[in-house]
């Protein structure tokens, strides 16, 4: 193959062919600017409407429409009654919010290692972490592929454990026919723009359970209402939030919905297609589902054996070099988390609230040392991730281009041993 662009040569990838995510289209338009001429903005009839119709489509009993996901884990977290001091486990890897949310009402995460294979929580490191003030499990489906839910709802079952499912990655996703949201006590999904379901921004709160809809709701408007404290004199009860969702991002989210199905189709054999044209391709790591498992590669995680592609020292280095020579054959790939979540200041500090709390008011003595996580610092050091280039407007022939890239820059790999940035 041709010289990589990144030394001269010529793209893989010509400019402007890697189609935007999402597509818009007339009903997009045609939903978003009827909301726009209607009297309610927030918490109005297009928020109810997406509930309905997302509760439909996934499963669920009860959705509330949230600003964000994050928002809505939050209310996963108080919709299962966790308090200050309870601890969660916690995927050691994954977006911050899923233990952030936990923090957020000074509860305490717990992290467990994941399984280098999945990059998801690894379910047989779940007992070990089990302490007297263990509550909750947190799983992440990240990435888009289910979390082993079977081993998860065994390990909540013998330790009575409630479990939140972070869904933000996860829309369609299923384990053993399942949908991701319909295993655990509550559930959050996201719909921010990189997400599968595209409001722009927003969340979905969701749980077949009235008492924690109830209680978790009750974080949405300033805990102005909802049990324990509702009738007349409730307002001000609790510690609330704001975390309700708007029209004009639900009308968006609402016209996206119909078109889901369609989308999941598409990209499914956009992954089938990279799949299968990188298999075996020496010192790449794909990524794999499970028997089991439907994935929505949500993000087609590339990672490389830096042993085989003989990068000395420090692999995140190399890894670096090779996300700029994809890049520079036109490939959209970024790296996603550069680190586990136990490694970010407010956990090696123990202080979130100062003067060290929630831990120092618990006395905590949770361990947040990073030789307990070695899959999820060795996965740090080597992945880079695809999300918008194998989702539509972007078909297979789009997908045999990003295929066609990858192999390229891994052919010519050994050459950026020397190569140093500008
Ligand atoms: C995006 C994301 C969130 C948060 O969702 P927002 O809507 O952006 O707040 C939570 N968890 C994971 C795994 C995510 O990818």
């Amino acid at each position: 193959m041709s010289k990589l662009a990144l030394l001269g040569g010529p793209r893989a990838i010509d400019e402007g062919r890697i189609g935007r995510w999402p597509p818009i289209d007339e009903l997009d338009r045609r939903m978003v600017l009827e909301s726009l001429e209607s009297p309610t903005h927030v918490g109005g009839p297009q928020c109810r409407a997406l509930e309905e119709e997302f509760a439909a489509w996934n499963g669920n009993r009860f959705v509330f429409n949230a600003g964000s996901g994050t928002g809505a884990l939050h209310m996963c977290v108080a919709g299962i009654g966790l308090g200050a001091g309870d601890e969660v486990l916690c995927p050691a890897y994954s977006w911050p919010s899923s233990c952030m949310a936990v923090v957020h009402h000074q509860a305490i995460p717990v992290f467990v290692d994941i399984d280098f294979a999945t990059i998801n929580l690894d379910p047989s490191l779940l007992e070990a972490a089990v302490t007297p003030r263990t509550r909750a499990i947190m799983v992440v489906h990240l990435h888009g592929l289910a979390v082993d839910m079977e081993a998860v709802l065994e390990v909540a079952g013998r330790y009575d454990l409630r479990i939140i499912e972070d869904c933000a990655q996860g829309h369609g996703a299923t384990f053993r026919g399942g949908k991701v949201g319909t295993f655990g006590d509550a559930a959050a999904f996201s719909c921010n723009q990189n997400k599968l379901l595209c409001g722009g921004e927003g969340g979905l709160f969701v749980t077949d359970d009235e008492e924690v809809l109830a209680r978790g709701k009750a974080l949405s408007l300033y805990a102005d209402s909802g049990p324990p404290h509702d009738g007349p004199g409730a307002e001000g009860y609790a510690l609330g939030y704001k975390y309700l969702g708007n029209d004009l991002a639900a009308a968006f989210a609402r016209a996206q919905l119909t078109k889901l199905d369609g989308y999941l189709e598409q990209i499914a054999a956009n992954a089938a297609l990279l799949s299968a044209e990188l298999a075996g391709a020496p010192g790449l790591i794909l990524p794999t589902a499970p028997e089991g498992h439907i994935h929505n590669w949500y993000n087609f995680t590339l990672r490389f054996d830096m042993a085989l592609l003989g990068a000395e020292g420090d692999p995140a280095g190399f890894r670096d070099k090779l996300v700029r020579a994809l890049t520079a054959e036109g490939m959209p790939t970024a790296v996603w988390q550069r680190v586990p979540l136990p490694a970010m200041n407010v956990f090696q500090a123990r202080n979130a609230y100062g003067r060290g709390a929630p831990w120092s008011c618990h006395n905590s003595r949770v361990d947040y040392a990073l030789e307990q996580f070695p899959k999820a610092q060795r996965h740090c050091g080597c992945h880079t991730g695809m999300t918008d280039p194998i989702r539509p407007p972007n078909t297979p022939a789009e997908a045999k281009l990003l295929a066609d890239a990858i192999a390229k820059v891994l052919e010519h790999a050994g050459e950026l041993h020397d190569w140093e940035p500008t």
